[in-house]
């Protein structure tokens, strides 16, 4: 039996020792992955990955000295034993250690909710169309710098489309120079406006470090997906000349590539594109994404297991041409599914409110900036997790947070949920496996 990684020190310091009992079984939360040599276990409320050889799986069910190991490190456990019992005992410890609310300084500002493009997909069509003004504008910068408690804020620029609105931008962070806020800023857009003075400016002014430019296909494809509101030139062209600009200019770009039925041979001929163009910027990452359907007819695929593996091939192919990047387990303790669930992340909309989640700009708004205290019903129904019979039993459980707000998970936790999430699992301790044989060929080269 190998050791490929340790527990997580938090678990391993909280863990109760186990002895040797009569009758064991499996634990519910170990992951078996069959390789070469043997098989991968991995535990997934410890953390710890261990490599079992043919001769260890030949004697585990046996062998003394084998079993106790496996028991003491959780792997096997009393048949009586209730284990999401413990996996809640260590998300209580978990709660504990979570950073106390202080102040606050991640903010997703909404410069706008209108878009110069109607992409078919979006989850914002039919929404309002708001642009903050200027007053907005300074009262928000205002907000930022009585709040920040004197330390570092982040901004993510957000909307619609956040560069349709860019003013809103120059004014608060001008506003937060002034005032001697320190600030750095990220960016989802769909870098259409950008020109090689907005490039400068957002670098020199704005502090962008990173920018997330979403592409659906080559150059018809993605000018019919878009549907910009301009008639002239290919917008397709004047993005890629963009993102060149953006990557020379030092900003980390990351692109989504959105995928569907319909686009998915088109984005491996993307994949070509971006690679000739932009392949040697170190500071350029791309991924790929299933379209989700919000009622807008995105093109299906026959199933699940088929959509799942053209995303498979498209994220490996991204890896091999060194473009794209390679998941490993989380060691960091996780104590939020994301900023809805997070006592220090806000977004500010338009108008002023103020809510919890990047992706809800109509309802669930916890106060405003022209208020001094939020909403704590609100605060709490947004950190609700979803919880359902089959977490009892689920190999995910010591990991898995799940928002009942959100509308990602609208639709619950399916079978499907749960297999794409072994899925995911299961390569990246494979992932972690690699990695530890590289660097085990590496310490045998030195
Ligand atoms: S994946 Fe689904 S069943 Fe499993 S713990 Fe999460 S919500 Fe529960
Ligand atoms: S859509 Fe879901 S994951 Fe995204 S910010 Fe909102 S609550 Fe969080």
């Amino acid at each position: 039996m190998e050791q490929i990684l340790e527990q997580s020190k938090l678990v391993s310091s909280v863990l109760p020792s186990q002895a040797l009992g009569e009758s064991e079984k499996l634990s519910l939360y170990c992951l078996r992955i069959p390789v070469e040599e043997g098989e991968l276990w991995y535990h997934n409320l410890t953390g710890e990955l261990l490599l079992l050889d043919y001769a260890d799986l030949g004697l585990f069910e046996t062998e003394g000295n084998l079993k106790d190991e496996l028991s003491k490190r959780w792997f096997l456990v009393p048949k009586q034993h209730d284990e999401k019992k413990l996996a809640d005992q260590i998300r209580t410890v978990k709660e504990l250690l979570k950073p106390q609310k202080g102040n606050l300084n991640h903010y997703v500002v909404f410069t706008t909710t209108d878009c110069n493009a109607r992409c078919f997909y979006c989850y914002e069509l039919g929404r309002r169309r708001m642009h903050m003004t200027d007053a907005v504008a300074h009262d928000v910068a205002a907000y930022i710098a009585k709040n920040c408690g004197g330390k570092p804020v982040k901004i993510l620029w957000f909307g619609g489309e956040p560069l349709f609105n860019h003013r809103a931008i120059d004014i608060i962070t001008k506003d937060l120079v002034a005032e001697g806020v320190e600030f750095t800023s990220t960016m989802a857009s769909n870098g259409f406006l950008f020109d090689e003075a907005m490039v400068k400016q957002a670098v020199s002014e704005w502090n962008l470090s990173r920018i997330q430019i979403a592409l659906d296909g080559t150059e018809a494809i993605y000018n019919r997906s878009k549907a910009y509101i301009y008639r002239d030139g290919s917008p397709f062209q004047r993005v890629m000349s963009n993102i060149g600009l953006l990557l020379e200019s030092g900003v980390n770009v990351s692109i989504r590539l959105n995928m569907d039925a319909k686009n998915a041979d088109d984005l491996d001929a993307l994949v070509d594109e971006l690679a000739q163009r932009y392949q040697k910027y170190t500071n350029l990452s791309v991924y790929a994404v299933l379209l989700r359907d919000f009622g807008h007819s995105i093109g299906e695929f026959e199933s699940w297991e088929q959509a799942l593996s053209r995303y498979k091939a498209l994220q490996e192919r991204l890896i091999n041409m060194r473009m794209g990047h390679v998941k490993y387990l989380e060691r960091d303790i996780r104590f939020n599914q994301c900023m809805a669930d997070n006592d220090s992340t806000f977004t500010i909309l338009p108008d002023g409110r103020v809510g919890k989640c990047e992706h809800e700009s109509e309802e669930g708004f916890i106060g405003s900036i022209y208020e001094d205290s939020f909403d704590q019903d609100m605060i709490g129904a947004w950190k609700e997790q979803l919880r359902i019979p089959e977490c009892d039993s689920c190999l995910q459980y010591p990991t898995c947070i799940r928002l009942k707000k959100c509308a990602w998970h609208a639709h619950g936790c399916t079978e499907h949920d749960r297999a794409e999430m072994r899925i995911n699992l299961t390569q990246k301790v494979l992932n972690e496996y690699e990695r530890y044989k590289s660097g085990k060929v590496k310490e045998s080269l030195v």
